[in-house]
């Protein structure tokens, strides 16, 4: 619970809402089963409070960050731990078979650190191909070396395919990319890993055998065009704080730092305890949504560290103490993300370790 003297702004998490969205993949994915992606803890969301949520009902956690996948086995987590970059070191071999981790093989050097170690038979691993996003992956040439080379070892291990689609939420679609990878596998018959959130979504035919899910797990959307609540998703993170000061303003004057606002008219400020220290996006301009009092309206003037100011003429009934959501339930952050010329992963990436994150009662 917060103490008595918090400065009003909170991350509420709402796990209620991760589940559903959970079950939202689910209807979508048919057989599939389900790496749920827990990167840069959780999208923001918190890694542990996350993953407890879902591991009875989710088939797997995907990260990078190798210190989250130990925190996750010591926290008691048991499901299978993807690492969407695998191992950067040789030394981290080791513990990837201490904590069953299964590594993306995406260079040429990770599979000959692998090839070194004792594995126990059967040994999951991913081998990713570079299908067109040419970040990572492997190219013809290098994927075959690898495969023989993988093949070849004793036990032998148990191979998936992985690609990551670009362009899944664009107009380019997935298909130059899907006729790469049917290329490159040719007749081979492992097992796939293909979907992000928007293939999932929009292509039945990259389900494949497992999916990747991330942003739609914490209630966005993965699409510029589609809201969230049309996908039938539910936000997880609600971004909340309070009006701490209010005035009226002459026509001319100005407001906050450069004084990029001046009233045209008279009007009513709010001042909400908010800012890019807690991880509001500094570019939002003046015009990007809030939620006061239950009601939108627009942020006006700069946003500074611990402060942003909203328009409160048309909300007479907006005082001191009255609530500010700056996103989640009731405005999307897809909304705002939109007005600052981001998208909500960054918003929610971005939330600030100083804010304390509640989860709200049920009900
Ligand atoms: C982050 C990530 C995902 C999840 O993407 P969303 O757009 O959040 O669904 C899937 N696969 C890989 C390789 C990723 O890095």
């Amino acid at each position: 619970m917060l103490r008595p003297c918090s400065r009003p702004i909170r991350a509420r998490i709402d796990l209620a809402a991760l589940r559903h969205n959970h079950a939202v993949v689910r209807n979508h994915c048919g057989d599939a089963r389900i790496w749920s992606v827990v990167k840069a803890n959780a999208y923001g969301h918190g890694l542990l409070r996350a993953a407890q949520a879902l591991t009875d009902i989710t088939d797997g956690f995907a990260l990078v960050e190798i210190e989250g996948a130990i925190a996750l086995r010591e926290a008691g987590i048991r499901r299978p731990i993807l690492m969407l970059e695998g191992f950067y070191t040789p030394g981290e071999v080791a513990l990837y078979l201490e904590h069953r981790l299964v590594p993306v093989l995406h260079r040429p050097e990770q599979v000959a650190w692998l090839a070194q170690a004792r594995l126990p038979a059967g040994f999951p691993v991913y081998l990713k191909l570079n299908t067109g996003m040419n970040r990572l992956g492997f190219g013809d040439a290098d994927f075959r070396a690898a495969l023989a080379t993988l093949q070849g070892l004793e036990g032998g291990v148990d191979i998936t395919l992985m690609t990551h689609f670009s362009d899944a939420d664009e107009a380019r679609g997935i298909a130059e990319q899907m006729a790469r990878l049917q290329a490159m596998r040719g007749s081979l018959t492992y097992p796939l890993c293909l979907a992000n959130s928007a293939a999932l979504l929009r292509y039945p035919e990259t389900l494949g055998d497992w999916v990747r899910p991330g942003i739609m797990l914490y209630g966005s959307s993965p699409f510029a065009e589609a809201s969230a609540e049309s996908l039938g998703l539910v936000p997880v993170m609600t971004l909340e704080s309070e009006i701490i000061a209010v005035r009226d303003l002459q026509a001319g004057d100005r407001v906050g730092y450069g004084g990029s606002f001046t009233a045209a008219a008279p009007m009513r400020v709010g001042v909400v305890a908010c800012g890019y220290g807690d991880g509001y996006p500094r570019h939002a301009p003046t015009g990007t949504p809030v939620l006061v009092a239950g009601q939108r309206t627009r942020s006006i003037g700069r946003v500074s560290m611990d402060k942003l100011c909203v328009d409160l003429t048309d909300l007479p009934q907006a005082v001191v103490g009255s609530a500010a959501v700056l996103w989640g339930r009731g405005l999307a952050a897809d909304e705002v993300a939109a007005a600052a010329g981001t998208v909500s992963y960054e918003l929610f990436c971005a939330l600030a370790g100083r804010v304390p994150v509640v989860e709200p009662d049920l009900g």
